[in-house]
């Protein structure tokens, strides 16, 4: 039985572990010595701690990062041949070296093991979802967001028939697979109108339902879950806990801890497809690749029963005009793409239309499985739905109803960054063709998850 170990007298122990187990498996390493027959055994008090239920904090906060991040910044070539040769189970240490800049040289090795082992995991195809947004009214202020409290903007929230009206422009298009993205706002965008939506959604036969709304708590979820939502995506933006104290100056969002447990509360509620992602561009992205490998290996460990898919998203111009701090090269990218891949050869890597067309054609045979087309981020994007109650905000206080149009500045709510591919999904489709894949446009039915058993 794996150990969640958790006390200074095996912090070493765990140390060590981290670094030289397989990622996937980067809290199973039971401590050896606990299990030897002649090895002291801790007092029952002491068992109970070890047995507690622990979440990725606890893991995240020991893990060593200075010293991973040293070996990202200084892996040797002969710490890349070896990450290359391992095969099967990497570590995490070994990512760290295969994300490092003495890898750069192998990217073309490394895009071939990550095109093949895509390709005998997911086949030749390509997962296509589009996100509907619900609302960009928001109570925190994220420095990098367009929808910021403080951001003088254009809101709305659209009601549930107006969602729909979205939704059925999709399904129009042929998409099945619907993200439902929102702001956070308790009183607008509430659990009970959350699930309202989704049970819209699903009476109107959209099969994958996720979303990316503010973080909920667990009893929250499970109404949603059983109007037949599954996936839950949560982006941390930063791991690294000083950079989003700065980033995050008002509103719920400010706690790191909460916000990093969140896929795990999802996951307690049913949730079976898990989405994390670090925001590229507010701090050194090795270190933020690494700390997101640590989740996605405890993720795929802790919550098993559940698809992980990780998402590269780089920041984008938005109302506020944030500019990326800690820029990542499109090279760097790839590199990030296949070391995943070759790191997690089962967990989904998502590609949305924050990147250009021709950067997105060139990673899809690395190791991408899942795209968004077509996309708009702001709500009634594809319709027009909800420009009946555009607001200006300032500070969370509406300042003046503008004009409403059918053309010009204020025809439609402010989106949360500008969108780099500008291609409507059908051509997306044909490009997915014309490169030898088979776009597939829903992702996930209910009955694979009444068929899959434990592994
Ligand atoms: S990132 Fe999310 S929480 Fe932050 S301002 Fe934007 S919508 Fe709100």
């Amino acid at each position: 039985m794996p150990l969640n170990v958790n006390t200074s007298v095996f912090r070493q122990t765990v140390i060590r572990g981290v670094l030289a187990q397989p990622v996937g498996f980067a809290l199973t390493f039971a401590d050896a010595t606990t299990e030897q027959p002649d090895a002291p055994r801790p007092d029952p008090g002491r068992w109970r701690m070890f047995w507690m239920p622990m979440s990725f904090v606890t893991t995240y906060n020991e893990l060593p990062f200075a010293k991973i991040a040293q070996l990202a910044e200084g892996a040797t070539t002969a710490d890349v041949e070896r990450a290359l040769a391992r095969g099967g189970h990497r570590s995490l240490s070994d990512f760290a070296a295969l994300i490092s800049p003495a890898a750069a040289p192998f990217l073309e090795t490394m895009a071939q093991e990550s095109h093949a082992l895509t390709v005998k995991h997911f086949g030749k195809v390509m997962r296509l979802f589009a996100p509907v947004y619900l609302s960009n009214e928001c109570v925190n202020n994220c420095q990098y967001c367009g929808f910021s409290r403080d951001n003088a903007i254009l809101r709305t929230t659209l009601t549930v028939e107006q969602v729909m009206t979205e939704a059925r422009h999709l399904v129009a298009e042929g998409f099945r697979n619907i993200l439902l993205v929102a702001g956070e706002h308790p009183k607008l965008v509430s659990a009970a109108y959350l699930r309202d939506c989704v049970a819209a959604l699903h009476a109107a036969g959209v099969p994958s339902i996720s979303i990316e709304v503010g973080p909920l708590e667990t009893e929250d979820y499970r109404p949603i879950v059983a109007a037949g939502c599954e996936g839950l995506v949560v982006y941390q933006e930063t791991y690294n806990r000083d950079v989003y104290r700065e980033m995050h100056t008002a509103g719920p969002k400010k706690n790191f801890d909460w916000r990093l447990e969140t896929p795990e509360r999802g996951y307690a509620a049913g949730m079976r497809r898990l989405g994390i992602a670090p925001l590229i561009g507010l701090w050194k992205w090795r270190e933020e690749a690494i700390a997101m490998a640590a989740h996605a290996g405890y993720l795929l460990r802790q919550c098993w029963r559940a698809q992980l898919t990780v998402s590269l998203p780089r920041l984008r111009p938005a109302a506020g005009e944030f500019a990326p701090r800690y820029p990542m090269s499109d090279r760097e990218m790839a590199q990030f793409v296949c070391a995943l891949r070759l790191t997690f050869p089962h967990a989904g890597i998502v590609l949305s239309t924050r990147e250009s067309a021709r950067l997105r054609d060139g990673l899809m045979p690395l190791g991408v499985t899942m795209i968004s087309a077509g996309s708009h981020t702001e709500p009634g994007g594809y319709t027009g739905a909800g420009s009946d109650k555009l607001h200006r905000t300032e500070r969370g206080r509406v300042v003046a109803v503008p004009e409403i149009s059918s053309e010009g500045e204020h025809c439609c709510a402010a989106e949360q960054f500008v969108i780099a591919d500008q291609r409507s999904a059908a051509e997306v489709a044909a490009k997915l063709r014309a490169l030898g894949y088979e776009p597939v446009w829903k992702d996930w039915d209910p009955a694979l998850s009444e068929t899959r058993s434990p592994s």
